[in-house]
């Protein structure tokens, strides 16, 4: 079906999550605006608490309309203009990156940013700015199951088959998955799946709401995930369930993974995770006894310091069963935040270009340097991921300027308290944000931006879809877009420009470079309005993995969105990928040996507990939007720490308690919420309130290696009554 013209309303999708729920939007006479569900693929008419309120936001009495600036580290922001506001900025990175050079200001965007902004932000930190700085919050999400996408397809997309696959599995194995709190539309396929008489196995450390649709719920202690998905290759070898034919035909390197298998008999693993080797083996067979299984990973399998190696472990299962590419089978990923995809695509991320280009690869640089205009030799090298970028925030070799687009770290990043001083620390903190979030609060510029209701963009959803994003009205005196914001502040600060001062992109003391160099290329410009943007993202992503050049306006109009890659106008869009080949350079998928391990931080005599964090269903993120929904917060109005009823009994511990959960880092003070749904072996605290209930300022900050993925999900940790 097509996307409604807007008859009497305006067809758009939900501002939060990536199954990005189509909606309809209209104006009220008393100039609101009224949110209605529309029938899209992911939702089917379906909207959950957070998209029925998702309007609210639009006209909230603390919306910012003019932009803040701070005249003294400490002193309170003050109401500005915009061009004093751009003009502080614009010299504070101007005296920055000419005593420092350019890899003295950073960059940090959003998973929530639009296609266009995400691409417009890798471009003005790397042609205008010339930072190799530039990371994004989607790197505390999704950048685990992408690393292990790309090394064992050779490409990233969330789910590379459409979400109505799920409803067809007979077996469907969710992975640290709860969609039923962050996705409940998605529900709807997994009851389809029920009544077909299909069989729903669900791994997560809790019995979460979707735990309890299942009809096998294998409750593994958090971070061991990689060995249970070991345990069942083990049992499909031993029994002579793997798909010899597929793994011949289709895969390299299972040999050597069939060995590391041999170390995971089910009574070993038993040991480790908890869940009994009788039940491992009843997964195992089931997934290789369906005609059609499908098997999905989402925060709670990928927020590991293992986690791109415990992805792999799912994918290693899934490639031995014969899943990926074949019809209402394979492998994906649940991305979480709205453009978690298409955010990931464009440029964001420190290590790729658009078009899902690794920034290292030399012909990727030449094309898109071309796009640019920019000598491929200036474009900055690979940064550093999100987190290791914000730890390098103010110190004596780090960057002095940071600017925020659609992110709050002050909240969302691991090690929060770290964070909050080193962005203190800085000389120049800039966010553009349409609310003061708790980042806001330390900045030294604030710009108020437009919502997403106010401005036109395309989204890529979790299944790889293209939509489109529409405004109903335009945005309040005084806002301004993200993208008019840094086609402006390019525009002052781009290579060739007056206020650029004389340090070119890609040079500079601290990129390697020669601070002050002579000559400089003439100004880069940043598309200042949606369609021009993506007419120069659809140019700078042909021929990379994530193609857009066919993907227009028009056919996303004419179509329920367009999936990519879409190299050409007469190309169908790719719904399921890798049904004859995957995007590897012989067409096969590689297997990777993975090991379990501890997480970085295991249970010991002091912290004896496992700390795991998450979301509950009506708050979104660092909830900077959601807490300020008055429905919202009247359906989830804190943290609170979820606690089985045996170890609270011995802690002397009763629901409702105010209780301390406390790690190395610090200390997360909220009321205690006595469950029989989580392990006795672990603590829950949801993350997305400041303040004393911050669970972040209390998670460790190990990284996996691969992916540069904080470890949210295992820490150890003790509790104890309040004071
Ligand atoms: Fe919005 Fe996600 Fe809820 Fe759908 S499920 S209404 S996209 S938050």
């Amino acid at each position: 079906m097509a996307e409604p013209a807007a008859t009497g309303g305006v067809a758009t999708h939900c501002p939060y999550c990536a199954l990005q729920c189509g909606m309809t939007l209209r104006s009220r006479a008393d100039g609101g605006v009224e949110v209605a569900p529309r029938d899209f693929p992911t939702n089917r008419g379906g909207l959950c608490q957070k998209g029925w309120t998702a309007a609210e936001l639009l006209d909230h009495p603390g919306r910012l309309t003019t932009p803040l600036v701070r005249d003294s580290k400490g002193g309170p922001l003050r109401p500005a203009g915009w061009d004093e506001a751009l003009a502080r900025i614009v010299d504070g990175i101007g005296a920055l990156r000419a005593a420092r050079g350019p890899d003295s200001v950073a960059v940090f965007g959003g998973g929530g940013l639009t296609n266009e902004k995400a691409y417009a932000l890798g471009k003005f930190a790397r042609a205008v700015l010339g930072t190799r700085y530039i990371d994004y919050n989607g790197r505390f999400c999704m950048s685990s199951a992408a690393a292990a996408g790309i090394r064992a397809f050779g490409v990233d997309r969330g789910l590379p088959f459409p979400l109505a696959d799920l409803a067809e599995a007979d077996v469907l194995l969710l992975a640290g998955a709860n969609p039923a709190e962050t996705m409940p539309p998605l529900v709807r396929y997994l009851t389809s799946q029920r009544e077909r008489g299909g069989q729903l196995i669900v791994v997560d450390p809790r019995s979460t709401p979707t735990a309890r649709h299942a009809s096998l719920h294998l409750a593994a202690m958090p971070g061991t995930d990689l060995a249970l998905a070991n345990a069942l290759l083990h049992v499909a070898i031993v029994e002579g369930l793997v798909d010899r034919g597929y793994v011949d035909a289709r895969t390299t390197g299972f040999d050597r993974v069939a060995r590391v298998a041999t170390g995971y008999w089910p009574e070993r693993v038993e040991r480790l995770t908890g869940v009994s080797a009788a039940d491992l083996r009843t997964a195992a067979r089931a997934l290789a006894g369906a005609r059609r299984a499908v098997i999905v990973t989402a925060r709670g399998a990928e927020q590991h310091s293992k986690g791109t190696d415990t992805v792999s472990a799912w994918i290693n299962l899934a490639l031995a069963l014969g899943l990926p590419g074949r019809p209402g089978s394979g492998f994906g990923c649940l991305t979480g935040q709205g453009n978690g995809q298409g955010g990931r695509e464009h440029g964001q991320k420190a290590d790729q270009l658009p078009g899902y280009r690794r920034i290292d690869d030399p012909r990727a640089r030449a094309h898109v340097a071309a796009v640019w205009g920019v000598d491929p030799a200036d474009l900055p090298a690979a940064g550093v991921s999100a987190v290791e970028l914000l730890d390098r925030l103010g110190t004596p070799h780090g960057p002095g300027a940071l600017l925020v687009f659609g992110a709050n770290p002050v909240v969302s990043a691991p090690r929060a308290r770290r964070v909050e001083r080193r962005l203190a620390a800085l000389d120049l903190l800039v966010v553009a944000d349409f609310v003061r979030s708790e980042t806001a609060e330390l900045a030294d510029v604030v710009l108020p931006t437009a919502q997403w209701a106010e401005e036109d963009g395309t989204m890529t959803n979790l299944e790889g879809r293209v939509l489109r994003r529409r405004a109903v009205r335009r945005p309040p005196p005084g806002v301004r877009t993200d993208l008019a914001i840094l086609a402006d502040l390019a525009a002052r600060l781009a290579p060739g420009s007056p206020a650029a001062g004389s340090v070119p992109a890609g040079g500079g003391a601290l990129a390697g470079g020669a601070p002050g160099r002579a000559e400089a290329p003439g100004p880069v410009t940043v598309p200042g309005t949606p369609a021009e943007a993506f007419a120069e993202l659809r140019r700078a992503s042909a021929g990379g993995p994530a193609d857009y050049a066919g993907i227009d306006w028009e056919r996303i109009d004419a179509s329920d969105g367009v999936f990519w890659p879409c190299p050409r106008p007469d190309h169908p869009g790719t719904p399921r990928l890798f049904t004859e080949r995957f995007a590897t350079p012989d067409g096969r998928a590689r297997f990777v040996p993975v090991e379990h391990r501890p997480p970085a931080e295991p249970p010991d005599e002091a912290y004896p507990f496992l700390l795991t964090t998450g979301r509950v269903l009506a708050q979104y993120q660092s909830g900077a939007q959601t807490r300020r929904v008055a429905a919202l917060n009247r359906a989830a109005p804190g943290a609170f720490v979820e606690v089985h009823p045996d170890p609270a009994a011995l802690l002397s511990i009763v629901d409702g308690d105010p209780v301390r959960v406390v790690t190395r880092r610090g200390v997360i003070e909220v009321p205690a919420r006595v469950v029989d749904t989580i392990r006795p072996d672990t603590l829950f605290v949801p993350f997305h309130w400041p303040g004393a209930a911050r669970a972040n300022s209390a998670t460790t900050d190990a990284l996996d290696p691969t992916s540069g993925m904080p470890e949210f999900k295992a820490c150890g940790a003790r509790l104890e009554r309040a004071a």
